[in-house]
């Protein structure tokens, strides 16, 4: 019999399904291997679909997308209910992502930079979103949009991880191998995350000389050398902080990495082990002789830190935490 498959979503671009879809011919593959049961994005499923199944029924459930309506939450809950092992799939759902970095402002402001502020728009009453419309007699209850945009594990119990934004088609592929021995045979331990078990800097082609830095650069302020390291030449590169798996796409076209895998082994704040990174890098042998102005203007060349540093992993931060509980 055939195994049984479900893709759910949060809030989304829709670049994990994509993903999948970039399997190519092997999509056949995996519709040879098993039986999909709900897929909105690809074909035309209705959430009642996934709401009749029985508990458990689905072998694999993947969760992609952050969760930030209440929508999404009951999609979280449900997927999770109904799947004998629940993975989140992309950083979205495994870190909170992107969308994740609303929680560095709040609803209300959100609200009005998208339907007040920005000088495209013309609302002069601020009309926002609404959680209920009524037509006469008829009641529609739309979703609410949540304060916090939350990583999949925040909300439901997950058993396993497959980072990436999108996840390289490399390590979707290795879905494969979770198939078969669903069907008869040891599945890794939960938790298990299908990616490397080292940083990026491991799989990096380029070299390091262990240089330290004078200055840091936005990557249009400089051609790089192609064959040393992006962050000895300035160029802000998240691979000391970013698990390694993806084949370090970026760096193979000299842009550097932005950290979408996510933490690697045994760190648990993406964002502060990068910063210790760059401090160790940052002119690290005159630092008895760096003035104060100078680290000043080192800081000051690293432009939206918060965004830069915790572009994916925001809600999972020991940083968000702090944040959630200081107001
Ligand atoms: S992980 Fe990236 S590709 Fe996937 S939904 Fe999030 S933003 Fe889109
Ligand atoms: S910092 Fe970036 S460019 Fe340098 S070795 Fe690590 S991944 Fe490669
Ligand atoms: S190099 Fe970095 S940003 Fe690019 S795919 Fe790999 S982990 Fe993601």
């Amino acid at each position: 019999m055939k195994l049984k498959l479900a893709v759910g979503l949060g809030s989304t671009c829709s670049g994990c399904d994509i993903a999948i879809l970039d399997l190519a011919e092997k999509v056949l593959d995996l519709v040879e291997a098993a039986e999909i049961v709900f897929w909105p994005t690809a074909m035309d499923f209705k959430l009642k679909e996934l709401e009749g199944l029985e508990d458990g029924e689905i072998d694999l459930g993947l969760y992609h997308g952050t969760v930030r309506t209440s929508q999404q939450e009951h999609m979280a809950h449900l997927l999770r209910e109904k799947s004998k092992a629940l993975m989140a799939f992309g950083s979205c759902a495994c870190f909170g992502g992107i969308p994740g970095l609303c929680n560095l402002t709040s609803k209300e402001e959100i609200f009005r930079a998208a339907y007040k502020d920005t000088p495209s728009t013309v609302n002069p009453d601020f009309i926002t979103p609404q959680t209920e419309v009524r037509v006469g007699d008829f009641v529609l209850t739309l979703p609410e949009l949540h304060q916090d945009g939350k990583a999949l594990p925040l909300v439901v119990d997950v058993d396993y991880f497959l980072p990436g934004c999108p996840p390289a088609v490399e390590l979707i592929e290795k879905l494969f191998p979770y198939l078969s021995l669903m069907q008869g045979g040891e599945l890794p331990p939960k938790g298990t995350v299908i990616a490397s078990d080292k940083t990026l800097c491991d799989e990096c082609p380029l070299n390091r000389e262990n240089k330290s830095i004078s200055r840091m650069v936005r990557v249009h302020e400089l051609i790089p050398d192609p064959k040393i390291c992006l962050l000895e030449q300035g160029i802000l590169c998240m691979g000391p902080a970013t698990r390694g798996g993806c084949g370090a796409s970026c760096i193979k076209v000299l842009m550097p990495c932005r950290g979408c895998m996510g933490p690697p082994p045994g760190v648990k704040d993406q964002g502060a082990r990068m910063i210790a990174a760059i401090a160790s890098i940052l002119a690290v042998s005159d630092e008895k002789e760096l003035p104060e102005e100078e680290v000043v203007r080192l800081v000051n060349g690293i432009k939206d830190p918060a965004g830069t540093f915790y572009r994916f992993t925001l809600p999972v931060a020991l940083l968000n935490k702090k944040m959630r509980e200081d107001k």
